[in-house]
């Protein structure tokens, strides 16, 4: 069985790429072979010389084009993917921590031949597009799942088809000046709404949610907030400037402490401020 594995790492995003690869081989369905599509402006990176690994050219578009235009890096090696039995696509700092099997993720005719990970949201907290001049609008009181950006794949079929539904569905919206509220996700959840794809729980998506148990994680988004990395604006390349020990402390407490505010108005600001830890 092969499949083919669809990773984007422009500019700083390539410090998460070694851990991603080593446990990517280690757990994720081991007895498959696997192809990884590493979409990059980095020269080199680790293990660029073992067989399984090809890079391509990727220029840094700036956020939010680095994720928004994804459909449109895949379909350039369609070719390739043509070889693939499935296709999955991983958010650059996925690090898999337990073994995966093909049940758990290879999705069937059942579901519509696709795949994709859930937050564990009750519907008020789906945040849909909600503007329907966009291609992904999602009226309020539609939608069983709110389906996340970073983990999900497909037969080799079924996700060719959506990556070709949405890359032109994304080209739409640009030409008329929208773009959807979370970029590729919004569109992700579009094309789910009238299918059934196989479903995966937070613990395959795991994003640092509270009351989990983390002994079932299997999938866990590195934390991209950490001091290490200088910041989530640091990190995008919205900012050159790493974020100081000082506000990411403060940011880190206040964050902690927000429930302390008795207006939700300022609650929703210091929120705001707080937004990349
Ligand atoms: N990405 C990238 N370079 C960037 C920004 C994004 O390679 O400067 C890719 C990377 O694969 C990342 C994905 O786009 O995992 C989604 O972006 P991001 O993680 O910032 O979005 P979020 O997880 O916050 O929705």
């Amino acid at each position: 069985m092969k499949i083919a594995i669809l990773y984007i790492a422009t500019g700083r995003y390539t410090v998460f790429w070694k851990d991603f690869y080593l446990s990517c081989e280690k757990y994720f369905i081991p007895e498959a072979e696997k192809e990884y599509y590493v979409f990059t402006d980095a020269k080199h990176l680790d293990f660029d010389t073992k067989p399984n690994v090809h890079l391509y050219y990727q220029e840094k578009r700036g956020w939010p084009y680095d994720t928004l235009l994804r459909f449109d890096m895949f379909l350039r090696i369609e070719d390739e993917l043509e070889k693939a039995d499935y296709i999955f696509f991983f958010n650059a700092n996925t690090k898999f921590l337990k073994k995966i099997s093909p049940a758990e993720m290879l999705p069937d005719d059942e579901h519509d031949g696709l795949v994709a990970s859930t937050f564990d949201w009750t519907p008020d907290k789906f945040t849909y597009d909600r503007n329907p001049k966009s291609t992904a609008y999602i009226p309020y009181g539609e939608g069983k799942y709110y389906f996340r950006g970073g983990v999900n794949g497909g037969t080799k079929d079924a996700y060719l088809q959506m990556i070709h539904t949405l890359s032109q569905n994304i080209k739409t919206d640009l030409d008329n000046d929208v773009i959807a509220e979370w970029h590729d996700e919004s569109h992700l959840n579009k094309y789910l709404l009238d299918k059934n794809p196989l479903v995966l729980s937070h613990y395959y998506c795991f994003n640092g949610e509270k009351f989990i148990n983390p002994l079932k994680v299997k999938i866990v988004m590195q934390n991209k907030s950490l001091y290490k990395f200088g910041g989530h604006k640091y990190l995008r390349g919205q900012t050159d400037k790493k974020i100081s020990l000082a506000e990411y402390c403060v940011k880190r407490l206040l964050k902690r402490l927000v429930f302390l505010f008795p207006l939700k108005s300022w609650r929703k600001k210091v929120r705001e401020y707080c937004r990349e830890i």
